[in-house]
């Protein structure tokens, strides 16, 4: 029997979860800390142990019995020395977080970057379960991606991989987060339907997600798009339905390079759009892709939300202690 458990760290801009795990992938216990207001590396660093003592706490395990951590951060990461390169939402500069992390936990620790960690973890004991080859898209503030095939990561020379969101779709088209022009994440992310809803109320267009907003475009969550659609709004349905056919054209790319047995797609937008979207996804892919190449391949929704990151942290942990 393998009573062995891992610590999965989930590190965000405004939290850090961690959450204690077996080798099955069951949570035993959860940590929480905020990041939103850390004003430094030290800061930062507390808060992410801070959330692992008290995972630990709750499961009744002392820091020894750990066998491997793994940890997913949100930005480009360094993954042979453990370093976190930068986040643009955790402006603390470059992070040496194995070492960081090692020291004070005294296991072996793993870092990758948040999207490849929830691609691992929705292939572990999610969506993606059951297959050997799989891409995860997350569609979020950002579009993010993580690939993986037969049965790992992959990781291309330099680390930084299935950077979906900057596939680019038009080289003229508007700025992207990245600070060039046209990529996917331009086109279709939170980030951009709201601009375009901005830009429409800027037109004087009418359209209920003023009302459910109270006109502030901050408040323009997933869920004012979703309940706009259920009221039939026309500039809702209209940027839904833009932002799901440019994810299309990211599939038909990653269809074409990749053939993955599964697609699956995530992030706070999908949770709230998945119905509407994926069907639209679907189309694009029936009517872009090489005859015969989609055949059998399946466009899915994720099934772990945010436990994906802290259980795909928790694939990194087994992985490393197993070295
Ligand atoms: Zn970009």
């Amino acid at each position: 029997m393998n009573s062995k458990v891992y610590l999965g760290i989930d590190l965000g801009g405004t939290k850090v979860l961690s959450a204690v795990i077996n080798a099955k992938g069951q949570i035993l216990s959860r940590g929480k800390k905020r990041t939103a207001k850390v004003e430094d590396r030290d800061q930062l660093v507390g808060q992410i142990i801070a959330s692992a003592q008290k995972a630990l706490h709750e499961a009744g395990t002392a820091p020894g019995d750990v066998a491997g951590v793994g940890i997913g951060a949100p930005g480009p990461v360094d993954t042979e020395r453990g370093v976190v390169l930068e986040m643009p939402n955790i402006p603390v500069g470059c992070l040496h977080l194995r070492s960081e992390l090692e020291t004070a936990l005294g296991a072996p620790c793993a870092v990758d970057n948040d999207v490849n960690v929830g691609t691992l973890g929705e292939f572990w004991r999610g969506a993606g379960q059951g297959t050997s080859s799989m891409v995860g898209v997350f569609v979020g503030t950002g579009t993010g991606g993580g690939i993986i095939i037969d049965g790992k990561l992959l990781r291309g020379k330099t680390g930084i991989t299935g950077e979906i969101g900057h596939i680019v779709l038009d080289p003229d088209g508007p700025e992207c987060g990245c600070g060039r022009r046209g990529c996917l994440e331009a086109l279709a992310s939170r980030t951009a339907m709201r601009r375009r809803v901005e830009r429409a109320w800027d037109e004087g267009q009418g359209t209920a997600l003023k009302e459910l907003t109270g006109g502030v475009p901050g408040k323009l969550r997933s869920g004012a798009f979703r309940k706009a659609l259920d009221m039939g709004d026309k500039l809702a349905t209209q940027v839904v339905r833009d932002c799901a056919i440019n994810l299309g054209y990211g599939a038909v790319t990653l269809i074409h390079l990749l053939s993955p047995e599964r697609i699956v797609f995530g992030g706070g937008v999908m949770e709230a759009l998945a119905d509407e979207m994926l069907p639209i996804i679907e189309g694009i892919v029936a009517e872009r892709c090489l005859d015969g190449c989609a055949e059998g391949i399946e466009i899915v929704p994720a099934k772990l939300g945010d436990d994906a990151g802290v259980l795909g942290a928790a694939a990194l942990a087994i992985e490393i202690a197993s070295e």
